[in-house]
Parts: structure tokens; C-alpha cells; sequence
């Protein structure tokens, strides 16, 4: 064999054999990741069934992120042992870092919203104390088309799931160690790419809102909520199943499914 085919083999073989090392190495840290993920997935449950109904709790997958349980559960080197109690002794700051969590996404929902739809004068006697809560504000997602609200927003489903293009960087470990205990279950809107304002939502409120006499400009999600009004579609009406009525966010549903039209 000459030497330049001989060096062309060895720079090929050199490749494969780097390849099998990466794959082997992965193995390891998935094995050894799984173990405490599984063991996480147990504590953040148990603590999510001490909080309050509807305070919006980190998952499993957000936590294993948040340092210091990053640097126990993904970043420590395999020999490490990390059992239950190593866990345990690092809950006593998750309710502190759960408050961070959600105050880092609710500052980011909030950059999302148009200075038009921020309150120039929030009025305390109409309970909107934010942006977020107006009947009129609506995130959407990347990967399905239903308008959202806050704080639903912050549980919606797609926002936390797998998708084919998160998670794409080989040099990320996160996606593979939450998928190493088989949950589907990624960080909330991981990357920080998967949101944006529902402007089509946004125009849809406001005109439902104003069509039931309220100010759309104040009034909240929950304001509108509690006034319930039955919404009747006048473009819906068929001549066999009759009129069409609804809830107001049916309706704003509907308004961006089927009339977005009517705003041209
Ligand atoms: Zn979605
Ligand atoms: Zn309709």
C-alpha cells in the first residue's frame, strides 16, 4: 500500500473511530442522566402537589436547567453520585427560583406586547394591572394556531413538547436528557424563538369586545369572563343547524379561523 493511500485510510479510519467514541460517550451520559432525571421527575411532583392550584409551577425539564440543579444533575461528572437526598437538599431554594422562573417569562411575554396594547394609565378600579391581562392580548405559538392567553399561555402544551427543530445543536445536552426518561417534555418555549403577539387574535378581541359594549383598551381577560357574554356569529348562520352563538374567547377562535377577512 503506498503511503498517500495508506494516509487517506488512517485520516478515514481516525473519523470512524471518533465517531464511535462521541456515540459511546453519549450513551454513557444519557445512562447516567436518566437516573437523575428519573429521580427529579419524582421531587418536582411531589413539590408541584404542595403549591397552590394555580401558581404556574416549573416542570421537571425547566428545573433541570436552573442552576444549581443544572450543575448536580447534568453538568457533574458520571462518578459522581447523585442520589435522592442530593436532590432534596437543593428543593429548600426551588420555591425562590420558581418565583425567578416565572418572573423571567412574564418580562418576556411582556416585550412581545406592542407599546399600542401596553396601559398608558392603568386603572386599579379596573383590576388591569397588566398588559397581559387584557381581554385583547394573545400570544401564538410556533406550531399550532390557537390564540392564547396569559397565563395559559405559560401552560400551553406545544410550549413544552418536542418539535424537530429544538433541540437540534449536538453540542446540547438538554433535549436528550429530558427525552432520556421518555416524557416528551422540553423546557418551557426552550430556545426562548416559540412565541410571539397574536396580532389577528389581538383585532379579532377587539372588535368582539367593543361589539359587547365594553372598552377595549381596559378591560380584562377575567373582566370579560365574568360578564360571559353570548357572542352570535351573523356570518355563521346556516339555514339548517340555525344561529350561531357563543362564548367570547369561542368566538375570538372562530373570528381568526374563519373571518380574519372581515379585517382586510
Ligand atoms: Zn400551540
Ligand atoms: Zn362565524
Amino acid at each position: 500500500m503506498s503511503f498517500p493511500v495508506w494516509e487517506n485510510m488512517r485520516s478515514e479510519l481516525d473519523v470512524y473511530f471518533q465517531g464511535l467514541k462521541a456515540i459511546r460517550l453519549q450513551d454513557e451520559y444519557l445512562q447516567m442522566v436518566r437516573k437523575r432525571m428519573g429521580i427529579l421527575v419524582d421531587v418536582v411532583w411531589k413539590y408541584t402537589l404542595t403549591r397552590p392550584g394555580l401558581e404556574i409551577v416549573p416542570t421537571f425539564a425547566d428545573v433541570c436547567i436552573m442552576e444549581p440543579f443544572r450543575a448536580l444533575i447534568l453538568d457533574s461528572p458520571p462518578e459522581t453520585e447523585i442520589t435522592k437526598e442530593s436532590i432534596d437538599n437543593l428543593m429548600v431554594q426551588l420555591p425562590e427560583l420558581s418565583a425567578g422562573w416565572n418572573r423571567s417569562n412574564v418580562a418576556m411575554l411582556l416585550q412581545l406586547v406592542p407599546a399600542s396594547a401596553s396601559l398608558s394609565d392603568p386603572d386599579p378600579a379596573d383590576q388591569v394591572l397588566s398588559p397581559l391581562d387584557l381581554a385583547t392580548t394573545f400570544f401564538r405559538c410556533a406550531w399550532c394556531t390557537d390564540p392564547i392567553t396569559y397565563p395559559r399561555v405559560l401552560k400551553h402544551s406545544c410550549l413544552m413538547s418536542f418539535h424537530s427543530s429544538v433541540g437540534e445543536d449536538p453540542d446540547d445536552h438538554v433535549p436528550a436528557a429530558c427525552h432520556s426518561i421518555g416524557r416528551g417534555t422540553l423546557p418551557w418555549n426552550y430556545g426562548r424563538e416559540q412565541v410571539t403577539y397574536d396580532e389577528e387574535a389581538a383585532e379579532s378581541a377587539k372588535a368582539i369586545v367593543t361589539a359587547c359594549g365594553q372598552d377595549p383598551e381596559t378591560i380584562s381577560a377575567s373582566a370579560m369572563d365574568q360578564l360571559d357574554p353570548r357572542i352570535e356569529c351573523l356570518r355563521c348562520v346556516h339555514p339548517q343547524r340555525g344561529r350561531m352563538v357563543m362564548r367570547w374567547r369561542t368566538a375570538v377562535r372562530m373570528f381568526v379561523a374563519l373571518h380574519l377577512d372581515s379585517f382586510e
